[in-house]
């Protein structure tokens, strides 16, 4: 019986996706790219319950005769779909899994991947986050996970596959292309904050996933003005940029070069929405409010980083993302304490004084 591959004890481990395919109508190509990386046999199809639902349909009725697929809608993609997936694959003993959705229905299949020690497809549907390529899984699906698996991250591997289908991903609704750009400006904050933990913590950093981090945060605000207009080559930077994103994920091993306080603000609006009974802004906004903050606690120039995204079309006060002001300042008073990762917000976080002046010196809040 052999381990499973970790980092660890000097040994570093890369995971990275073997096939990344652009273009209009890419999807069209899957049989033969499954057929390449010699993916074959029996497959579950996992989408979403909805639109990403008729997508994986049409999946599963062009895969040709190498591949019985069969299509798994998940509910809310929470922990109970990982485990209907399991599941479903044990029962049709699945070879391997393809995930067809903008966040949640990757998630439940890199999950469920994991555990069921299957490679796995992605089909992303639209391009609002850094997901699509990396190993990781959004905060909240991760904590349910580690409560019900233990911990698996360590065992989550990258997709073998990213089938990105632009004229797919350009269908998506305009606020999906804003959550994108916010997620990569996010880039910026995250890795000073990392190279924060690395000086005054001794923590693990690798300069080159690092340096592949800020270079897709880089080319998304290069092509800040496009990618509001939506062409097909803008929605390719997009992609791109976020897939390299993933990439640095993997390449770090953890989620680290993508995710700093900006991450931690979000999560902690996720946490505070959830209890309000309020339905939260997408991921990549709310983190992009988190950057133009915390690049001013940083000492970044934050102004810079609110006009790109004015640029792209992304909201940079509370009010445009529709957040209500005391909801921010309260974030911004538990950010540090939602997960175990030093960032600029140091061990103690803000006071509710210094959290609202924040807040409003750099236009979030009124
Ligand atoms: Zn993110």
């Amino acid at each position: 019986m052999h381990e499973k591959l970790t980092s660890g004890k000097g040994l570093e481990k890369i995971e990275s996706p073997r096939y990344i395919i652009f273009g209009p109508n890419a999807i069209s190509r899957i049989s033969d790219i499954l057929y390449n990386l010699e993916m074959t046999g029996t497959a579950i199809v996992v989408s979403g319950p909805s639109v990403t639902a008729e997508i994986a349909e049409d999946l599963v009725s062009s895969l040709d005769g190498e591949i019985n697929a069969y299509h798994v809608t998940t509910v809310e993609g929470g922990i109970d779909d990982v485990l209907n997936v399991i599941e479903e694959a044990t029962k049709l003993k699945a070879n391997f899994l393809i995930g067809v959705g903008g966040g949640k229905p990757l998630d439940v299949t890199k999950l469920a991947a994991a555990k069921l020690e299957v490679r796995y497809a992605v089909v992303p549907t639209s391009a609002s986050h850094d997901g699509i390529a990396s190993p990781a899984v959004n905060f909240s699906l991760s904590k349910q996970a580690k409560l019900k698996f233990g911990d698996i991250t360590g065992r989550m591997e990258a997709p073998t596959a990213v089938i990105a289908d632009t004229s797919i991903i350009n269908k998506a609704p305009e606020i999906a292309f804003k959550s994108g750009f916010g997620d990569l400006i996010a880039k910026f904050t995250a890795v000073r904050d990392w190279e924060l933990a690395y000086k005054l913590k001794d923590e693990p950093y690798s300069e080159y996933a690092a340096s592949m981090s800020l270079l897709s945060a880089k080319i998304a605000t290069d092509h800040a003005s496009e990618i509001k207009a939506r062409l097909e080559e803008s929605t390719r930077i997009l992609v791109k940029a976020l897939i390299g994103s993933g990439v640095a994920i993997s390449i770090a091993g953890s989620s680290r070069p993508a995710s700093g306080s900006e991450h931690m603000f979000s999560h902690a609006l996720d946490m505070i929405s959830e209890r309000e009974g309020v339905k939260p802004a997408p991921h990549g906004i709310q983190c992009a409010l988190g950057a133009i903050m915390m690049a001013y606690l940083q000492g970044q120039d934050w102004m810079w980083i609110r006009d790109k995204l004015r640029e792209a079309g992304v909201p940079t006060t509370a009010e445009e993302a529709g957040i209500r002001p005391d909801m921010v300042v309260k974030a911004l008073m538990i950010a540090h304490k939602i997960r175990d990762r030093y960032t600029i917000l140091g061990v103690s976080g803000l006071t509710p004084r210094a959290a609202e002046k924040l807040a409003k010196s750099t236009g979030v809040i009124q």
